[in-house]
């Protein structure tokens, strides 16, 4: 099977992002979203980025018109009829990607691999809401998915060599670096990541050091080009909760457990970067 057409279901912050690399790429790429507005928004994301790096010399005007033109908004689930591969990067929420999943499996080709770009959702539960569980898998892109070269490929139960396979090549052809895991809470990327952040967050409410020191201790100790506390205020203390609140459920041991800091600044409001205030605070 040629892969030939992408559907990027979800134009968000991370589906306009994988919308962009497989248009850039060559993929004819169908971008859908629940209205107008939220896929026009997703296309404007993607102008702006081509556009930068067009100023950059990096492309040409034509070569931007050209890969604009290979992306389709779609508010129409029918449009997986077009699709060999579906990527959906809708909300994390497992019955709306089931709900999703139900829908792709009716109209999508029986050839099409149905991918996932979950965080944290364990791909088995979502590929069984279809009928094709040996053609589901996970994409796990990192943010933001131009810039970053890591793509954490993850393995339901039943996901076969072959849609693997596939989806590697697809991967290679994105320029981008994939690896291989298999399902189990958290992945591997945010299965070290997070507990690494929260532990930062346990620093701070023992008065172990300062948000600042922590953060330098890692930079300069460890030479992490970003502090973990400044990661977590970029990813969104919200999203940390939320995947700590799954490794410690899936995998039912207590030094999963987040630390009460970081339920109490999520109860706050104070989410990060995107409320303006979290471990720090933002214009
Ligand atoms: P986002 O909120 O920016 O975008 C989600 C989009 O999905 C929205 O535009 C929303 O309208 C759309 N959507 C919701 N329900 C839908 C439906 N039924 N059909 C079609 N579209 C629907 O979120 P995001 O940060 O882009 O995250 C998307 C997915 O990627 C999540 O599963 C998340 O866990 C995962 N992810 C996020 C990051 C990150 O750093 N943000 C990194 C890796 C993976």
């Amino acid at each position: 099977m040629e892969i030939q057409t992408v559907m990027v279901v979800g134009a968000g912050q991370m589906g306009s992002g994988i919308a962009q690399v497989h248009t850039q790429a060559g993929y004819n790429v169908y971008l859908h979203d629940i209205d107008d507005e939220r896929t026009g928004k997703g296309l404007k994301s993607i102008e702006k980025n081509l556009k930068r790096q067009e100023e950059k010399g990096r492309m040409t005007k034509e070569e931007v018109e050209e890969v604009l033109a290979r992306i389709t908004l779609s508010t129409d689930i029918e449009n997986a009829k077009h699709a060999d591969l579906v990527v959906e990067a809708a909300v994390e929420n497992m019955e709306v990607k089931k709900s999703l999943f139900q829908q792709l499996d009716e109209h999508a080709p029986s050839h099409a691999i149905l991918a996932t770009n979950t965080s944290s959702l364990p791909i088995t539960d979502i590929a069984s809401a279809t009928n094709r569980p040996e053609q589901v898998i996970g994409m796990h892109f990192m943010n933001p998915v131009p810039v970053m070269k890591l793509v954490e490929l993850i393995r339901g139960l039943a996901t076969s060599d072959e849609v693997y396979n596939h989806v590697k090549a697809v991967c290679d052809s994105l320029n981008k670096t994939s690896v291989e895991v298999n399902d189990y809470p958290g992945f591997a990327a945010n299965r070290i990541l997070m507990p690494m952040i929260n532990e930062a967050i346990y620093a701070v409410y023992e008065g172990v050091a300062s948000p600042e020191d922590i953060d330098q201790v890692m930079k300069l100790g460890m030479n992490h080009p970003m502090g973990p506390l400044t990661l977590a205020d970029f990813i969104g203390l919200d999203t940390c909760l939320y995947i700590m609140e799954t490794l410690h459920e899936g995998l039912g041991d207590d030094k999963y457990r987040p630390c009460p800091l970081l339920r109490k600044y999520v109860n706050a409001g104070w989410y990060g970067r995107k409320t303006g205030r979290g471990f720090y605070t933002y214009e």
